[in-house]
């Protein structure tokens, strides 16, 4: 049996000895941790870890993934917490544990393969420091390994999403030799049959063509030597499922696919693949077209080498692929070959953040092909795979939203559906409620909470980013101003209504569709909107009604606007607003003004702005406050004040005390001795004002407190 210290001989090769001190402390935690708990097997729970160590051992992975690997299911299988990890082992090492148990708390289920790819993005999304996706890339290829005595049809589950995800993260990573053992265990868990008939049709077909590839292997070999090249030639073979997918693909018999001989040249350095490439055409003739450079046009995920196909002897094809020894490190491990190649040779890469390290990474790639054309836009392709600007979060049933990074929880609901962000009033993230306002991050679960006749705020469009959200909340306060004004068109219209003695509960029909056509308007609705949004005067409006009702003409003495005001209940919402000029608070006398689409604007009776609209009656409305407003109104107040420090601050407290808000507070200084202080505060009413006024007035350095009315 495998054993840590078998392990710590391994690691002997690449880690200095207190590191490997370290990953034999982390191995004897998991093992009492997990004390007890036995594996599927029957063996003791601690081999898996033990195992996933080992597999990045032969990565050549830092201690600290090492460290990670040992613990990976202690936080989710036993009951040691984040924090307890964090005092033993470092906070790098209960991070990384901390991000696989995350990821393996997802679960790909049998959701529709679309979402595959988001699935994926969302691993790399969820991972900043990419040795949590190495670790569990190797914990997923230990359990794909011992799979052994699952029932078959959740073996075929785990290994449909071993393909549709981790094989091809591994892929993305470059990280081949993991991603080939993935494939091929999940190629033989899903097709038990046909994975072992290609399997003997490999090995016998591998019998019959062993001396024609040792004939091929040797003269590639001696013409190297001939031209005094460093170079070792090396079979390939292909790997059980992309003989599969060949066959299926392409409708080609196996035979047909058998029929290429495979070779990898490895070599010292980028100018000696060329020259080996020249050497190789030379000896056998180059199948046109088939030449591919990928050294200096590199795949996306870093793989570099040449490609070619030569005619063999009766036209048998050759493909051999050339390849420094850098390229080969990367074709297998991808970027677990940062670490591999760090390793011993200079100090450790790790310490730094996940983000330094990556950037070494990609700096690593741009030396390796510094020769290269347009490295650049390769780099940046690089970059985005790895860390995707999206962001991946779940809806209560566990579908996949993608959405950009910096979406809010308003950006999520209108993104499930516009119903859902118009009537959204709270949110729930991972099952806490949080503000709507809140950023999201990759693979949080989220419940919007909705409330029917809830509707969209003003205030959401300062933290939403996605276009669908800002037009759906644009739209939707636009069509609740014109309900808005609706409503206050009819209350205005019916107080005009009253001085004629009638409402339009009285009128007819026949009144209304003779009206119209003389108000030029196409119903009830439209009119009572203009006049809402102040585009037309209700007296005007009222008078050809009635006009139409008695089909005379009304004597101008029964014009008087009746006595009755309205009343503001402060539900107006849009249509009706405070002017600003004079801050009109509960309690004031007030005049309302329809100003033109802008609906009723609220004055002090006092404002001087209003005096000039005196000259305009119509469009005068006298206004009441209801009892009911509950709600903050700004109001303007000027204060003299001996200058000295900690003026605001007692002025603060004072405002704080009294149950109110500075909204906004300037400081002017007058001479050495005065100043004036400019302040808005937010208060409930005339009332409340007067209240924190007096207290303002009662501090010994207030020489001169005044409320402003422009
Ligand atoms: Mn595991």
């Amino acid at each position: 049996m495998f054993t840590i210290d078998d392990l710590a001989d391994r690691l002997g090769g690449y880690l200095p000895a207190d590191e490997i001190q370290q990953v034999k402390r982390a191995f004897y935690y998991a093992e009492q941790a997990h004390d007890g708990q036995r594996r599927r097997s029957g063996e003791p729970y601690v081999t898996h870890p033990l195992a996933v160590a080992n597999i990045l051992a032969n990565m050549h992975m830092d201690h600290q993934s090492l460290m990670a690997a040992m613990l990976h299911d202690v936080i989710e299988d036993t009951g040691v917490s984040k924090q307890a990890l964090s005092e033993q082992f470092g906070s790098s090492v209960a991070e990384l544990v901390d991000g696989v148990s995350k990821l393996t708390q997802i679960t790909f289920e049998d959701k529709a393969v679309a979402q595959a790819e988001n699935f994926q993005k969302m691993v790399l999304a969820m991972s900043r420091d990419i040795r949590v996706i190495i670790v569990k890339l190797a914990d997923r290829l230990h359990n794909m390994r011992t799979l052994g005595a699952l029932r078959p049809d959740k073996k075929r589950r785990i290994a449909r999403e071993t393909l549709e995800i981790y094989a091809r993260v591994a892929a993305r990573l470059g990280i081949n030799t993991i991603r080939i053992e993935l494939e091929d265990l999940s190629f033989q868990a899903i097709h038990p049959m046909r994975a072992e008939r290609i399997k003997r049709a490999v090995a016998s077909a591998r019998g019959n063509r062993r001396s024609a590839m040792r004939q091929i292997q040797s003269s590639l070999q001696q013409s190297l030597d001939d031209e005094q090249l460093t170079g070792t030639v090396i079979g390939r073979q292909k790997h059980l499922l992309s003989i599969y997918k060949k066959m299926r693909d392409q409708q080609k018999p196996f035979a047909e696919i058998m029929d290429v001989f495979g070779f990898r040249i490895i070599t010292e350095d980028v100018a000696s693949c060329y020259r080996i490439l020249g050497v190789v055409h030379n000896l056998y003739k180059p199948v046109p077209g088939r030449f591919k450079d990928y050294i200096a046009i590199p795949k996306a995920n870093g793989y570099q080498s040449l490609h070619t196909t030569l005619f063999g002897q009766r036209g048998m094809p050759i493909e051999v692929q050339i390849r420094t020894r850098e390229m080969e490190a990367m074709a297998n491990n991808g970027i677990a070959a940062h670490w591999l190649y760090k390793a011993g040779q200079t100090a450790h890469p790790i310490a730094e953040g996940s983000h330094a390290r990556a950037r070494a990474w990609v700096k690593g790639l741009l030396e390796m092909q510094r020769h290269a054309g347009d490295s650049l836009e390769f780099i940046e392709h690089v970059k985005n795979d790895l860390f995707p600007d999206d962001i991946y979060v779940f809806t209560p049933k566990g579908d996949i939203m993608e959405l950009p990074q910096g979406a809010t929880v308003i950006d999520f609901a209108y993104s499930v559906h516009t119903d859902i962000g118009n009537n959204c009033i709270a949110c729930r993230i991972d099952r806490h409620l949080a503000p709507l306002s809140t950023r999201l991050e990759s693979g949080q679960t989220l419940e919007i909470i909705t409330a029917p006749g809830a509707r969209p705020n003003l205030a959401w469009l300062n933290f939403v980013s996605t276009a669908k959200a800002r037009s759906a909340i644009r739209h939707a306060l636009k069509h609740q101003q014109q309900s808005e004004a609706i409503m206050l068109g009819r209350r205005l219209l019916n107080k005009a209504l009253a001085s004629f003695e009638t409402s339009l509960e009285e009128l007819d029909e026949s009144v209304f569709e003779q009206a119209f056509k003389e108000l030029d308007v196409a119903s009830l609705d439209a009119l009572l909107e203009s006049l809402g949004l102040g585009n037309r005067m209700a007296h005007v409006a009222a008078r050809r009604l009635a006009d139409v009702a008695q089909g005379a003409h009304l004597d101008q003495g029964r014009l008087q606007s009746s006595d009755k005001a309205v009343v503001i209940s402060g539900s107006e919402g849009m249509v009706l607003s405070f002017a600003r000029c004079c801050h009109p608070l509960p309690g004031d006398p007030v005049m309302g003004h329809l100003s033109v689409g802008k609906g009723l604007v609220v004055h002090r009776s006092e404002c001087r702005n209003l005096a000039e609209l005196r000259n305009d009656p119509d469009k005068l409305f006298a206004l009441e406050w209801s009892e009911e407003i509950d709600e903050d109104f700004p109001v303007a107040l000027r204060i003299e004040i001996e200058s000295r420090r900690g003026l605001v601050a007692e002025l603060a407290g004072l405002v704080t005390d009294a149950d109110a808000n500075i909204e906004r507070i300037g400081i002017e200084e007058r001479d050495a001795r005065l100043s004036t202080v400019n302040l808005t505060l937010s208060v409930k009413g005339r009332v409340h004002l007067a209240r924190i006024m007096k207290r303002i007035r009662n501090l010994p350095s207030v020489s001169k407190i005044t409320r402003i009315a422009n």
